[in-house]
């Protein structure tokens, strides 16, 4: 099975990780549909990428199924099958446990996880449809984090959204493979991005985090873009229901006491 003339959903893909792999994917012939919230970066990817291929943006919010119905049916509209869903749309929000306040733990939990529930539903839906007439077995990928897996101090609602992602790609992966479509996830280390900027571009901050990462510099979203190629290629045909880090090897570094 190859990504050539395969439709892919890239949600987030207006930036950072979702633009690498929208590139990575169009670039390995798939038509790609870039979902993101943001208008302008949206159109501006659209543009940049439609020079390897085929290419859409449609402006989603994931946490709104409206707008994941939109997106669905717009997507099939353009490009007949959705055969691939990349969850990489997140938002991460800077807040310790005892100041965390309900509506910013829920908002974080709304696009992280209700967001990605919403669509992988919603996808797995037609995909399932699609497998029983015939169509090859569509693809999911879950942009998680190494957050999912060990905490971080002042991130509690990110880590909890992330954590709850890897049971998504768990649980998803185990029902839709009585129709062949797998699930697997991507964990991310630090990767130089936006989200990140304000943490990375803080001197103090960012040797802190290349002290804790055996490989001493931060992801590239290439990277991350790169692996997602592999899972929704052919080459990963008998992988379903895991999480992959790509984290320089941080979460292999256990700090030694002094
Ligand atoms: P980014 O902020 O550069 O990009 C995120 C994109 O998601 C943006 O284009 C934004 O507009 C879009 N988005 C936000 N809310 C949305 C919503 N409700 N609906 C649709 N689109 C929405 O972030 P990034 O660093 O590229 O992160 C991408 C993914 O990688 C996220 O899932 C993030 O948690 C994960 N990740 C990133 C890092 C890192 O260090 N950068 C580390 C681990 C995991």
């Amino acid at each position: 099975m190859s990504i050539e003339g395969r439709t892919a959903i890239v949600t987030g893909g207006a930036s950072g990780i979702g633009l690498a792999v929208a590139r990575v994917l169009v670039k390995a012939g798939a038509k790609v549909v870039i979902a993101d919230m943001d208008q302008q970066t949206g159109e501006t990817a659209e543009e940049q990428l439609s020079a390897h291929g085929a290419v859409q943006f449609i402006r989603t919010d994931v946490s709104k199924r409206l707008d994941v119905h939109n997106l669905m049916a717009l997507a099939v509209d353009h490009f007949e099958t959705i055969d691939i869903l990349v969850n990489n749309a997140a938002i991460l929000e800077r807040c310790s446990l005892l100041d965390l306040h309900e509506d910013a733990f829920r908002h974080v939990l709304d696009i992280n996880v209700t967001g990605a529930f919403l669509t992988t539903q919603a996808a797995a839906r037609l995909m399932v449809s699609q497998a029983e007439n015939g169509q090859p077995p569509g693809i999911i990928v879950n942009i998680s984090s190494l957050n999912g897996r060990v905490a971080m101090n002042g991130q509690l609602a990110y880590c909890v959204s992330k954590g709850a992602m890897d049971q998504l790609t768990r649980s998803a992966a185990v029902e839709l493979a009585a129709w062949g479509i797998r699930v697997n996830g991507v964990a991310p280390g630090t990767i130089a991005t936006d989200m990140v900027a304000n943490l990375t571009d803080n001197p103090g901050i960012r040797d802190q985090i290349l002290s804790r990462t055996p490989l001493g510099r931060l992801g590239e979203p290439d990277e991350v873009a790169d692996l997602v190629k592999f899972l929704v290629s052919g080459r990963a045909a008998y992988m379903t229901g895991e999480t992959i880090l790509v984290d320089g090897g941080r979460r292999a570094l256990n700090i030694p006491l002094p």
